[in-house]
C-alpha cells in the first residue's frame, strides 16, 4: 500500500496517542478531512458513520452552525481575556450557570478546565485542599475502579485502572488505589447473582477502606458507565450499596460524566440513569459537543466555603490554567447547553434508546460475540473465541480490530477496546434511519471476521 503526500508527512511530523507507534510508521493514519451531521469523510472522500462520536465526544455532529457561530462570534469580540485575580467575562458565567441549573448534585460553583484529565486532577487538588481547610490533613487517599478511566495527567492517570496507562509511566502515584470493575459478565463467581455481586463488591470496598484506615481515605471517583475501560455498565443496585459504605466512610464521591454525562444514557447525567448522589461531577467532551476544548468539575457549597476559608488564610486560590474558562470555549458550552435544552436533547435520546439498545442486544446472537450491553446511546459488544467459556480470542490474532476494520470497509467508524471489546456511540442526533444504516454495517463486519475466524482456525 503506498502512502499519500498526507500520510507521509504526518508520519514523519506527529506523535500520535494510543497508537502502536511502530506499526504506525508503515501503516500511516486515516486523514479525516471534513464531516457533516453523523458522518466524517476522509481525503480520499469516502464518507463513514462516526459510530462513536469521535472519542465518545461530538453528541450535536460535525456542522452544527449554531456551535459554529458562537465560537466565530465570540472570537471576533474578543478571542481571549482570562479570569484571573478577579478578571472575568461574561461567557464564564453563562456557561456555569447552565451547567450548575442541571447538575445531578447541588453544585454552588462551576470550576473550567481545558480537558476531562485536567477536570479530574483538578478534583484531585480540590479535595486534597478541602480537607486540609478542615483540619482533616491525613484524608488524602483516592479510591477509583479496575478498569476506570479518569485521563492520563500524572493524578488523573494514576485514577484511571488501566494497565497501559500506568506501566513504564511510573503510575500510579501512592494513595492511589483501585477497587473492582463492576463487569458481571466478566467478574462474577460461578453461579454468582448480580445481588451477591455487588453485595461482594461493597464489602471488598469497605475492606479496603478499613484495611487503609477511614482517616487517610478522601474520595471516590467512578464513571457511571465505563467508557473506556469497556463500556462497563453496572448491575442494578450497585451504586446504592457503593454510596452506603462511602456515606459510612465520610468520603467525598465524584462522578465522572465525561462520557455519560449530558444525554448519552437517556438522561441528562448517567448520574441520574443509575441512582448516584455524588458530590461533585467532571464534565469535558460533550460540554462543548467536542467544538472546543473545554470541561469543567462542580463544586458544592460547603466546599467552595472551605476555599474561601484558605484564601483567607493563604491569600488567594493557588490554581488556575491560562485557559481556564477559556471564552471561546464558554461561549460554545453555554451555547451547547442551550441546544440540549431547547432540542429536548434527552428526550430524543430516550425515543431512539429502545431501537439502539435493541441492535445491540441481537448482536448478541452472532457467534463471535460473548456479551451485548447497552444503555440509550452507548453500547458494546465483547468478543470471545467460546460463548460458552466466555474464552477470549488470542490477543494476536486482534479479533475486536478485525471487525473495526471491516466496518471501517463498511463506512462506519467504531473503536476496539482492550478485551475485543468494540464500542458504539455515536453522536446524539442520530436518527433511526441511521442506526439501521450503522448496525447493518456492524453485521456485515461481524459476518466477515467470522468467515475468517472458521477458515484460519483462529478458535
Ligand atoms: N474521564 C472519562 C470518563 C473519559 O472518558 C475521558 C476521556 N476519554 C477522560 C476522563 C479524560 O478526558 P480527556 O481525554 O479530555 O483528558
Amino acid at each position: 500500500m503506498s502512502l499519500s503526500n498526507a500520510a507521509v508527512r504526518d508520519i514523519e511530523t506527529v506523535i500520535h496517542p494510543y497508537t502502536n507507534l511502530d506499526t504506525f510508521r508503515t501503516s500511516g493514519p486515516m486523514i479525516i478531512e471534513r464531516g457533516e451531521g453523523i458522518y466524517v469523510y476522509d481525503n480520499g472522500g469516502n464518507r463513514y458513520i462516526e459510530g462513536l462520536a469521535g472519542l465518545w465526544c461530538t453528541s450535536l455532529g460535525y456542522n452544527e452552525q449554531e456551535l459554529i457561530d458562537a465560537a466565530t462570534e465570540q472570537m471576533k469580540q474578543i478571542p481571549f481575556t482570562h479570569v484571573f485575580g478577579g478578571k472575568s467575562h461574561e461567557r464564564a458565567a453563562e456557561a456555569a450557570e447552565r451547567l450548575k441549573a442541571i447538575a445531578p448534585h447541588a453544585a454552588s460553583k462551576v470550576l473550567f478546565c481545558g480537558s476531562g484529565s485536567e477536570a479530574n486532577d483538578q478534583q484531585v487538588k480540590l479535595v486534597w485542599y478541602y480537607n486540609n481547610a478542615r483540619g482533616l490533613t491525613k484524608k488524602k487517599k483516592f479510591i477509583s475502579r479496575q478498569r476506570g478511566y479518569h485521563g492520563v495527567t500524572v493524578a488523573s492517570a494514576s485514577l484511571t485502572g488501566l494497565p497501559g496507562n500506568h506501566r513504564d509511566f511510573d503510575l500510579p502515584i501512592s494513595g492511589m488505589l483501585h477497587t473492582d470493575c463492576p463487569h458481571y459478565y466478566r467478574y462474577a463467581e460461578p453461579g454468582e447473582t448480580e445481588d451477591e455481586f455487588t453485595t461482594r463488591l461493597a464489602k471488598n470496598l469497605e475492606e479496603m477502606i478499613i484495611r487503609e484506615d477511614p482517616e487517610t481515605v478522601a474520595a471516590f471517583i467512578a464513571e457511571p458507565i465505563m467508557g473506556a475501560g469497556g463500556v462497563v455498565i453496572p448491575p442494578a443496585g450497585y451504586f446504592e450499596k457503593i454510596q452506603a459504605v462511602l456515606k459510612k466512610y465520610d468520603i467525598y464521591f465524584i462522578a465522572d460524566e465525561v462520557i455519560c454525562g449530558f444525554g448519552r444514557t437517556g438522561n441528562m447525567f448517567g448520574s441520574e440513569t443509575f441512582g448516584m448522589k455524588p458530590d461533585s461531577i467532571s464534565v469535558a467532551k460533550a460540554l462543548s459537543s467536542a467544538y472546543f476544548p473545554i470541561a469543567a468539575v462542580t463544586v458544592g457549597e460547603e466546599m467552595y466555603q472551605a476555599m474561601i476559608d484558605e484564601s483567607k488564610k493563604l491569600g488567594m486560590f493557588g490554581h488556575g490554567f491560562t485557559y481556564t474558562a477559556h471564552p471561546v470555549g464558554a461561549a460554545v458550552a453555554a451555547k451547547t447547553l442551550e441546544i440540549y435544552e431547547k432540542r429536548n436533547i434527552v428526550g430524543h435520546v430516550r425515543a431512539l434508546a429502545p431501537r439502539f439498545e435493541a441492535h445491540v442486544q441481537r448482536l448478541a446472537e452472532h457467534p463471535l460475540v460473548g456479551h451485548a450491553r447497552a444503555k440509550g446511546l452507548i453500547g458494546a459488544i465483547e468478543l470471545v473465541a467460546d460463548k460458552k467459556t466466555k474464552r477470549s480470542f488470542d490477543p494476536a490474532s486482534a479479533i475486536g480490530a478485525a471487525v473495526v476494520a471491516a466496518a471501517q470497509r463498511h463506512g462506519l467508524i467504531i473503536r476496539p477496546l482492550a478485551g475485543d471489546i468494540v464500542a458504539f456511540c455515536p453522536p446524539l442526533i442520530i436518527t433511526l434511519e441511521q442506526i439501521e444504516e450503522m448496525f447493518a454495517a456492524v453485521h456485515k463486519a461481524l459476518d466477515e471476521v467470522e468467515h475468517r475466524v472458521t477458515k484460519e482456525g483462529l478458535r
